[in-house]
């Protein structure tokens, strides 16, 4: 049984089962959250007995790292990850001014088909398990440590969509949040969704003041539908409306992620139409140029074009920052690197 991913109360209770008392577990676990031992025979504050019986009926299964890329700039780092079953998924670190963010995947593939999305270009092969979601922050913890600086901040914006595998991306984050292990706050985390109205129900009852993204996209239905599928089962209506609801519970600020696709979202009709969508709300937007992706076509607009699009929505009193670009160089668009090396055949 591969314990990487447990709740320290769920070790201890494995644990009593083996007649281990529970203070065990809290050696064990920070060792293997907190020290980055992959096995147990590493815990030499265990005695000697208890390193050779607890690999008889445990394991720590850590994902690899089987490519590592850094910026040009040094402030990204993207590295992917491969699974024991041979799946992969992509996590970036970034380092802002203001601290250190770390871009976590949530599904090997993702099913939701956006037309401008890399990630979704082979489909889904798998929900990612509550230790690979945890194991890729703890990594990058693990990384940090050695020049004494700490994750600060995560968001869940990498492959997959985190609402399709709620349970195991909610648990994830709790996992991170004790202090056993990253001692993440959960207003350090922002999640992105491609916008599952009964998940963001669901998450404004969590409790947890984690903050929540929508990527928008599009300011019609018409649109939408067209690059979007998901936009057929949820239209725009109901993703506002469950939207709002979540900012009004949490009292967090929803951001809407808008990419930016040379004509064919980025005239000034379209921001005049997002920004009527979203007055009167407690929102910005994010406008994010888009990383071409070569197998969809899709370009980036000119800077003249971004630049009167962002005014049009300031113009009429919608906060619009226009997305750093970090690790362009190391095809840290979602998706990108993990079909390079699929596409290789690695
Ligand atoms: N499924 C979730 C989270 C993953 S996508 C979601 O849809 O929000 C994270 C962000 O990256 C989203 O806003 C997504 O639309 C954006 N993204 C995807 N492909 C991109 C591309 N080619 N260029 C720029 N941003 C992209």
């Amino acid at each position: 049984m591969n314990i990487f991913g447990w709740t320290k109360e769920q070790l201890a209770e494995a644990l009593k089962d083996h007649g281990i008392p529970r203070f065990r577990a809290d050696q064990i676990i920070r060792w293997m959250y907190q020290r980055g031992a992959v096995s147990f025979d590493a815990m030499d504050n265990l005695p000697k007995s208890l390193r050779t019986q607890l690999p008889q009926h445990f394991s720590i299964d850590r994902p690899k790292v089987v490519s590592r890329l850094h910026s040009a700039d040094g402030a990204t780092i993207k590295l992917l990850y491969e699974f024991a079953d041979g799946q992969t998924a992509e996590t970036v670190l970034m380092r802002h001014p203001y601290g250190n963010s770390v871009c976590v995947s949530t599904q090997a593939g993702c099913r939701m088909g956006c037309a401008f999305c890399a990630s979704t270009l082979h489909g889904l092969q798998r929900n990612l398990t509550v230790g690979e979601i945890a194991a890729q922050a703890i990594g990058i913890a693990d990384f940090l440590r050695q020049e004494g600086a700490r994750v600060d901040t995560i968001v869940v914006m990498g492959s997959g969509e985190p609402l399709e595998n709620y349970d195991n991306v909610m648990a994830a984050l709790r996992l991170l949040h004790e202090e056993y292990t990253i001692g993440l706050s959960y207003r350090g985390v922002t999640l992105s969704t491609s916008g599952i109205v009964p998940g963001i129900e669901r998450l404004a009852e969590e409790g947890i003041p984690i903050s929540l993204s929508i990527s928008l996209h599009a300011p019609t239905d018409a649109l939408r539908n067209e690059i979007m599928p998901v936009n057929r089962m949820y239209p725009l209506a109901d993703v506002l409306r469950a939207a709002r609801a979540y900012a009004e519970r949490t009292k967090r600020r929803v951001t809407y992620e808008y990419i930016l696709i040379r004509d064919l979202n980025d005239s000034v009709r379209e921001a005049e139409q997002l920004a009527k969508l979203l007055r009167r709300q407690l929102a910005s937007v994010n406008l994010i140029p888009i990383n071409p992706v070569a197998e969809r076509n899709l370009f980036r607009p000119s800077k003249e074009t971004i630049r009167r699009f962002q005014k049009a929505l300031e113009e009429r009193h919608i906060t619009a920052t226009l997305r750093r670009e970090m690790g362009t160089d190391i095809q840290a668009a979602c998706g990108q690197l993990r079909n390079r090396l699929m596409e290789a055949g690695l």
